[in-house]
């Protein structure tokens, strides 16, 4: 049967891998069950070269931050709306150990591109302990919301896109194809985050998630817009709110109930960062959906060749879904062969 494509879930998987489709003229439909928390709605969507305790590079940041400028920039175009925001980025060390660690990573040539060469200019009254920072070059924010929102609308309008809680039992497939209440699709993806742990077909790829809250603030930076780091990370958004976060959370019972020290624990960070007064507004929390020493993992199922899977985008999704998306859909749609590191029948179990 000629492409045409169900995609389960609308989060930063989904919605670029609807986009990927759009763009090649490929029929889909795509289905979501328009839950209020994702970990997609929560996201923060930054998007930063250097990250982590161990202040490495980010794995192949380069060639998925080509990519992404690319896409969100076409995105924003076709629904006239911005939605990617490069930002400078600054990350305070904490405390003699990190800076020794700083002056050694600081020489790997791979970073020299993302790095400014002058030290930032902080606000002293605004910031505490403002010295010993570095700032990076090409990272960004997404407005995940935005994006999300209006990638909808614009699917609605092509009547591609339906809420609705899909079972797998009621996705049926064989050679031919694959069925979903009486609509006949060429092949289905599952790009249903965190909850792909519990999908029969799936059960077996070892998913290791982890619970995150953030925080939404009100503070007056005094006109500061770039990213800040130290501890935790605080962005200044465009609609004048602040957002803080986040947290990892390896066993919880509920996706969207922090535990209160790990909240405790964010908001004392925030405050040893800040010299200005913030409130706390607001508090969310979800399920970041990742897989066990993989960056993610896409491509068919080993014995239904019409069901695909992409999923594991961690704390990367806004940076890596265009990327990934456009893979998966070239290896459906041409055929072409899956990054070795990212396929799932080399990798899953
Ligand atoms: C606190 C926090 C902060 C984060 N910060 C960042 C950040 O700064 N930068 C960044 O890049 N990433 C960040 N992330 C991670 C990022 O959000 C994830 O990488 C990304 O959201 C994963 O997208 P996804 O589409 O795979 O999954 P999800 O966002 O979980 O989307 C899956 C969708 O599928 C739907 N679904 C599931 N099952 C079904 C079904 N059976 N039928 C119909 N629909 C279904 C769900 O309702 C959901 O809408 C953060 C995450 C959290 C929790």
């Amino acid at each position: 049967m000629p492409p045409r494509i169900l995609i389960i879930g609308q989060g930063l998987a989904g919605t670029a891998l609807a986009w990927r489709l759009w763009e090649r003229g490929v029929p889909f439909l795509i289905v979501d069950r328009d839950e209020p928390l994702t970990s997609s709605k929560v996201a923060a969507g930054l998007i930063t070269p250097i990250t982590g305790m161990r202040l490495t590079m980010s794995w192949r940041y380069d060639v998925f931050y080509r990519e992404a400028l690319r896409f969100y920039r076409a995105c924003g175009k076709r629904m006239n709306q911005r939605f990617f925001f490069p930002r400078g980025y600054v990350r305070l060390l904490k405390n003699e150990p990190e800076l020794t660690k700083w002056h050694k990573r600081r020489r790997d040539p791979d970073m020299q591109p993302f790095l400014h060469r002058k030290a930032p200019q902080l606000n002293a009254e605004v910031i505490q302990q403002p010295e010993n920072a570095f700032q990076q070059r090409h990272a960004a924010w997404l407005d995940t919301t935005a994006y999300l929102e209006s990638s909808r609308r614009f699917f609605e309008s092509l009547d591609s896109y339906t809420t609705a809680d899909v079972k797998p039992v009621d996705v049926r497939d064989d050679a031919e194809g694959v069925e979903w209440h009486g609509q006949h699709f060429s092949h289905v993806i599952w790009a249903q985050g965190w909850s792909a742990e519990k999908h029969p077909l799936f059960h077996w790829v070892p998913f290791q998630s982890a619970l995150g809250t953030i925080l939404t603030v009100q503070a007056d930076l005094r006109g500061e817009t770039r990213i800040l780091n130290r501890g935790c990370w605080l962005l200044p958004r465009h609609d004048d709110t602040l957002r803080a976060g986040s947290t990892y959370e390896w066993q919880f019972d509920d996706p969207n109930t922090p535990s209160a020290d790990q909240v405790q624990t964010l908001k004392s960070t925030l405050q040893s960062l800040l010299k200005v007064p913030a409130e706390i507004t607001a508090t969310q929390t979800a399920v970041r959906p990742i897989i066990k020493n993989r960056q993610a993992l896409m491509g068919t199922h080993p014995t239904h060749p019409r069901v695909a899977f992409l999923n594991g985008l961690g704390s990367k999704g806004s940076l890596r879904s265009p990327w990934l998306a456009r893979h998966l859909i070239e290896h459906l749609l041409d055929g072409t062969a899956l990054d070795a590191e990212m396929d799932l029948q080399q990798n899953g179990v």
